[in-house]
């Protein structure tokens, strides 16, 4: 990369990086290679291919990678600043692939308590059942999981914003814990993606995230990322053909797509759900809003000091314990679909319950949580549609449309 371009912003970096590179009548993104068989004109050619398939931008198989995966990754290892980048076929397989990489049995994995269920999950039921053991940490442990490193801790695993409750890493202090003890840090960068945080300038030595929700953006196909500086990376590039994942590249190339406007889209869905979470703070019916970007947030100090903005994903704290009104809340809300994969056009809604994926720490919050995402909707819009529909969940005296307007709450 020349040293211009090494300066660009990152939204010009989006603009131009994983492109075509043609001359006169040339098309200006990179097409679609559909394929499994890589035909070779010789037995040296090939035999030269079958050495060399793990090299970066190396064309054998399909499983292997094609010249436009090849691109997107080399786009996404700009943007993080790592060496290198592994497209796999989901968010959940990208978080998995580092463990499956790295750890063995006999080591000591710390895990944060805050982290994507299904990432707790797949560690319960694989990497703890092959003989690693597996320690859940408090996600605000900081500087403190000093104390929790063994001579066989081979690897810390951080998420920040924490899924559903969205508590905010000090990834510098855990990551260099982390490196003195010898330990890998992972660390799932899905909410804030390149653009709003950057966690390798941090101390994180592995990035994962899931493209699924921001670059893709219109929740129409899944595709995880896992990117790392050199030493780790061919390991993981192995794991990943040895494990016999594979990106599909039309969902590579939804990506690379997606990943040109993602400088805007993430922009206004700051903007939006900043404007929802203030007005929801003002709401009697909401006991809390949680949302880093809020000063009320405890960890609001971190993330000023480590992320460049937030992004469209918090969640709420209901006043009412009970889930019916809750249920009757979701429900009635028209634009808010109830849904899971956030990242997209629209906005989502969905409760949960942390509690239960609980086991270094408490979630002892008494209402009922839910989790909001802020779409590309107008703001006015989403605000009525909140504030109708929890008026009408929470209190029994029918209202006109008329009422409704008239109350402080608009
Ligand atoms: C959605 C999500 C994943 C998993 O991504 P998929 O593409 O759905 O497999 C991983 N981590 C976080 C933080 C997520 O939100």
């Amino acid at each position: 990369m020349s040293a211009s371009r090494r300066d660009m912003r990152n939204e010009t970096k989006v603009a131009r990086l994983g492109r075509a590179h043609g001359g006169d009548g040339t098309t200006v993104n990179l097409p679609v290679h559909r394929a499994s068989t890589i035909a070779f004109s010789s037995v040296a050619t090939i035999d030269g291919a079958k050495k060399a398939r793990f090299d970066k931008g190396r064309v054998f198989y399909g499983r292997f990678g094609t010249p436009d995966v090849f691109a997107f990754e080399e786009a996404i290892t700009e943007l993080e600043g790592g060496f290198g980048t592994v497209a796999v076929p989901s968010g959940l397989a990208a978080c998995v692939l580092p463990l499956v990489a790295f750890l063995k049995p006999g080591d000591h994995l710390l895990v944060t308590d805050s982290v994507y269920e299904p990432t707790r999950t797949s560690i319960r039921q694989f990497i703890q059942r092959s003989g690693v053991e597996v320690e859940f940490y408090d996600p605000r442990i900081g500087a403190g999981i000093a104390g929790l490193m063994r001579p066989e801790t081979r690897m810390v695993y951080l998420e920040s914003p924490g899924s559903l409750t969205f508590e905010i890493q000090d990834l510098p202090a855990i990551c260099k814990a982390a490196r003195a003890a010898g330990a890998i840090t992972v660390a799932d960068n899905t909410w804030a993606t390149a653009l709003l945080c950057a966690p390798m300038a941090l101390g994180v030595d592995i990035v994962v995230q899931s493209a699924t929700k921001y670059i893709i953006g219109h929740s129409d196909a899944m595709l995880g990322l896992v990117t790392s500086h050199e030493p780790h990376y061919r390991p993981l590039r192995e794991a990943a053909n040895w494990m016999g994942y594979r990106a599909s590249p039309d969902d590579v190339f939804l990506a690379a797509r997606g990943l040109r406007t993602l400088p805007v889209r993430l922009g206004q869905h700051q903007e939006t759900a900043l404007a929802l979470a203030r007005f929801l703070e003002e709401l009697p019916q909401v006991r809390r809003v949680i949302h880093p970007g809020l000063p009320s947030h405890p960890d609001h100090a971190i993330w000023q000091r480590d992320f460049a903005g937030a992004s469209g994903l918090f969640a709420i704290v209901l006043n009412t314990p009970s889930m019916e009104k809750a249920a009757a809340f979701i429900e009635d809300l028209e634009l808010f679909a109830l849904g899971f994969s956030w990242g997209g056009y629209e906005s989502l809604v969905l409760h949960a319950d942390p509690a239960h994926a609980r086991t270094a720490t408490n979630w002892a919050e008494e209402g009922i949580l839910v989790r909001l995402y802020a779409g590309l909707e107008h703001v006015e819009d989403l605000k009525a549609d909140l504030a109708r529909a929890i008026l009408k969940a929470t209190d029994s005296t029918p209202r006109t449309g008329a009422d409704v307007a008239s109350t402080r709450l608009m």
